[in-house]
């Protein structure tokens, strides 16, 4: 059994609950059991406490939002259900209504708003939002029933934040999955008090129904759906290059979402960690991504500390005077006094000297809390031992956390230089005695800042960064981003290596953004761009941002990109490129390129030149580097070529092939331009020059395979038709071939300093003989491997393959760059 628990964020509007749906589905689909808890709509339950307050007012406007809500719940109604359904949904939503205007109008009749008042009233949000859904998954054929949370969970009436009777709850839920053949669907957050009372479980509170249902069930994971990738280092809505975690342990998660983390709700963890189920943090809006688990393995990631949280606002009051200091029972006094008004603190320092004893509370207990430290130490104060208590408003706390800190020594001290940095003044500092979590007061206009240099200050100065400008973004560029969207978070979080695309272009529009484009949606963010494509302006701005790491790609074909490779490796900034056309032009051009990299300390790199991912021009490097001497290279280096090849076995003619292969998309949209050889010459030339001969374009000999009148032909279609008048030249080699029990390939050599690009007729005996489909080969003949030589054999085209040689190169930059900086972090995985 799992339990899905959507918040209000999943099921905010008709979309998303369609986008829930699936999600259900997918779980059903794979045979898994399922009970579902769902929160109101999202922002609804805020209205209802805002309705609440207006009533109490004694003002009508609670009507407002009263039909505000109802237009919310009628609207995806409208959009999800058929119109046979409607009618009835409508109705029930039109009675849910009525009966939560009925108890507004009382309260404001008597102006007067109880707790228990308060709890009915924010009880509807899950009372409408449920029938809702359940209606709608019916509708998909989703065999799911509303399930009215009351009559599952049992609480003491503490409105507000009840206490769950387990006893009661747990019979009751078992009692019910026991005979049940349907999806629930359960209300979360709401509970039955004492005589049946609504109550609730607190803001946030439907991860709780979903935690309690999952400890009563036993179940085997409690998956939380939100909108966010899962628990992040820190709020993602205030440090905008915060990353999502992969795993906490429960202590962990308690002290992140005890210190504001909202995307857990605290007392949810206690029943998943009384019975040890883990709890999986996920998001609606990219189900793919597997989210953050929070469980009982002590599981660290090796950094120095887990996440960062924050409280935006706590009042902060200090109690001082000589009559404190060295007189027992002071501060027992001081928070039994609190506690019996229901105040709770978060933070508490006492300063070693006794003289003064400070904590942080909520702003909304402030008034209360003053009153009771006034009674409590009347008799102080009248006689000037204990002063009046100084109450600050407008403070923040924010909270460092993280199980690996305990016994690692400096780890205060980086906190405070990056706030000191920052100018930023600490109020009251706090450490709890399990070393878990350090918490500082701030001013609440410096908690954005001081959370984004904290967080620079352990997340990202601890990791490497990359920075990518990237210019084409068509089919290999795309999939280069998508590669790189994928594979963020784990480089992120098992290499430290953050990888920040910060411009892009295609040839209408370029967007540059210092902070990073968001891969999700970087093919609207381009089309919505103001800026134009203009390469040599990308390339200015590239090079005046200034910023570490950068790293141009190049994934286009065009030739007036390379011309400004020099001035891009004279700025310090690497080039990686499936582009030949830098290092096929003139080989003084080639040479400058190299040196260009040499002397600016930076790579200039291009395996995917020469048989896309495959690791063609690395091996080479390696063979020469390691003192191996390269005598022969044979190769099959075009896909397209192979593939035509390789089918031109059977009865086919030559040019049905050739239209064959252009219609399954394999050559140029001109035919030509793959059999006139000149791409494979361009490679075979780049084999020659890492290979250290100084070679030119034209030293390449390539004997053509097509008739003239074939090259001639002045469109595609006449070409065909000069094509199929040469099918028996054609045939006639391929007779001749397989009469000596040979194979036609059409290869590229270079031996003795000279390159050559033919057809040629190999026997069973050559590497080549057995090739089939689109894959490319190369054979090295070397001193070391003489009598059979090196082959490399595989797809050498395509965008994934391509795109994931150009994504390797980007990443082995990055050890280049950090080589030398040892790993200074303890390294504990497991
Ligand atoms: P739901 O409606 O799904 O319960 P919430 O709004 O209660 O969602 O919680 C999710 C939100 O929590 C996120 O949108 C994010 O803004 C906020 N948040 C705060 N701190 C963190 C954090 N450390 N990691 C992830 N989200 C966080
Ligand atoms: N609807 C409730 C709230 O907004 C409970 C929840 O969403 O978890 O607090
Ligand atoms: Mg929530």
């Amino acid at each position: 059994m799992k339990i899905l628990k959507f918040g209000g964020t999943s099921v905010g509007s008709a979309e998303s609950i369609r986008q829930v749906a699936k999600i259900i589905a997918s779980y059903l689909d794979q045979g898994d059991e399922i009970a579902v808890v769902s929160s109101a709509m999202g922002g609804v339950t805020n209205l209802l406490s805002q309705a609440s307050e207006l009533a109490e007012a004694n003002e009508d406007k609670y009507l407002n939002i009263t039909r505000q809500i109802e237009t919310i719940h009628a609207d995806s109604i409208r959009q999800l259900l058929d119109t046979q359904s409607q009618s009835k949904s409508l109705a029930n939503l039109k009675m849910t209504i009525n009966e939560l205007e009925e108890i507004l109008h009382g309260v404001s009749l008597i102006k007067e708003l109880s707790v228990r008042t308060l709890d009915l009233v924010l009880s509807f949000g899950e009372r409408l939002s449920v029938p809702l859904l359940a209606a709608y998954f019916q509708q998909e054929k989703i065999n799911a029933i509303p399930v009215d949370s009351r009559q599952l969970i049992f609480t003491n009436n503490d409105f507000g934040k009840a206490r769950v009777d387990y006893s009661l709850t747990d019979k009751a839920i078992t009692d019910y999955f026991q005979n049940i053949s349907s999806i629930p669907i359960v209300t979360g957050f709401i509970a039955s008090g004492e005589n049946n009372e609504t109550t609730t479980l607190g803001r946030g509170g439907s991860d709780f129904t979903a935690a309690i249902l999952g400890a009563a069930l036993n179940a085997e994971e409690i998956e939380l759906w939100t909108d966010v990738d899962g628990v992040m280092t820190t709020d993602p809505r205030i440090v905008k290059n915060a990353f999502s975690l992969p795993y906490l342990s429960y202590i962990e998660a308690m002290e992140m979402s005890h210190f504001g983390a909202r995307v857990i709700h605290p007392p949810s963890l206690q029943p998943a960690f009384n019975q040890k189920i883990p709890l999986r943090i996920r998001n609606t809006f990219n189900p793919a991504f597997p989210g953050t688990v929070i469980g009982s393995k002590p599981k660290t990631s090796g950094r120095l500390i887990k996440g960062l949280s924050s409280i935006k606002q706590v009042t902060l009051i200090s109690l001082t005077g000589s009559g404190m200091v060295g007189i027992p029972g002071v501060s027992s006094r001081l928070f039994s006094a609190l506690a019996a008004k229901d105040i709770s603190v978060i933070l508490i320092t006492q300063a070693s000297s006794e003289h003064s004893i400070c904590f942080a509370i909520d702003p909304a207990n402030a008034k209360g809390a003053k009153k009771v430290i006034k009674k409590e130490f009347e008799f102080e104060m009248e006689r000037g031992r204990i002063d009046e208590p100084l109450i600050e408003q407008g403070k923040s706390i924010i909270a460092i956390i993280g199980e690996n800190m305990r016994n690692t020594p400096g780890i205060s001290g980086k906190l405070f230089s990056a706030l000191g940095r920052n100018g930023i003044n600490t109020s009251a500092i706090a450490q709890g005695s399990s070393e878990v979590n350090i918490s500082v007061v701030i001013d609440e206009k410096n908690l954005s800042k001081s959370l984004n240099a904290v967080h620079q200050a352990f997340f990202i100065s601890e990791s490497k960064t990359l920075n990518i400008f990237m210019v084409g973004v068509g089919l290999i560029g795309g999939t280069l981003l998508e590669q790189i969207q994928a594979q963020s978070a784990y480089l992120l979080n098992e290499r430290l290596l953050e990888i920040n695309v910060i411009a892009l272009s295609n040839t209408k529009k370029m967007i540059v953004d210092e902070a990073g484009i968001d891969l999700k949606d970087w093919k609207e963010a381009l089309e919505n761009a103001t800026n134009s494509a203009n390469l040599n302006s990308f390339v200015d701005k590239m090079i005046a941002m200034n910023l570490p790491n950068s790293i141009f790609v190049d994934n286009t074909s065009n030739l007036e990109i390379t011309s400004l490779y020099q001035q891009i490796l004279a700025a310090s900034i690497s080039v990686v490129t499936p582009n030949k056309l830098a290092n096929s032009g003139k080989y003084r051009d080639y040479q400058l390129l190299q040196k260009e990299a040499f002397l600016h300390g930076v790579k200039f790199l291009y395996e995917t030149n020469v048989g896309a991912g495959l690791p063609v021009i690395n091996t080479m490097s390696d063979l020469k580097f390691s003192g191996d001497q390269i005598l022969k290279i044979e190769g099959v280096l075009s896909g397209t070529l192979s593939y035509i090849f390789n089918n031109f076995t059977g009865d086919a003619a030559f040019s049905e092939v050739v239209m064959e292969a252009k219609n399954s998309g394999f050559t140029e949209p001109d035919p030509r331009d793959d059999l006139n050889g000149m791409d494979v010459a361009r490679k075979i030339l780049i084999l020659a020059r890492e290979s250290g001969i100084e070679m030119e374009p034209e030293d390449v000999v390539v004997e053509n395979i097509l008739p003239k009148a074939c090259l001639e032909a002045a469109s595609i279609d006449l070409f065909f038709e000069e094509l199929t008048k040469n099918n028996d030249h054609f045939e006639s080699l391929k007779t001749q071939a397989e009469q000596s029990k040979k194979k036609l390939r059409f290869i590229a050599t270079l031996e003795d300093g000279k390159a050559t690009v033919k057809l040629t007729a190999v026997d069973q005996d050559h590497p080549f003989f057995s090739l089939s489909g689109s894959d490319n080969i190369i054979a090295f003949t070397t001193r070391r491997y003489y009598d059979r030589p090196l082959v490399i054999k595989g797809p050498g085209a395509g965008a994934e393959v391509t795109a994931a040689g150009v994504f390797s190169e980007i990443i082995s930059i990055s050890n280049y760059l950090y080589q030398g900086i040892k790993n200074i972090l303890p390294n504990n995985h497991g």
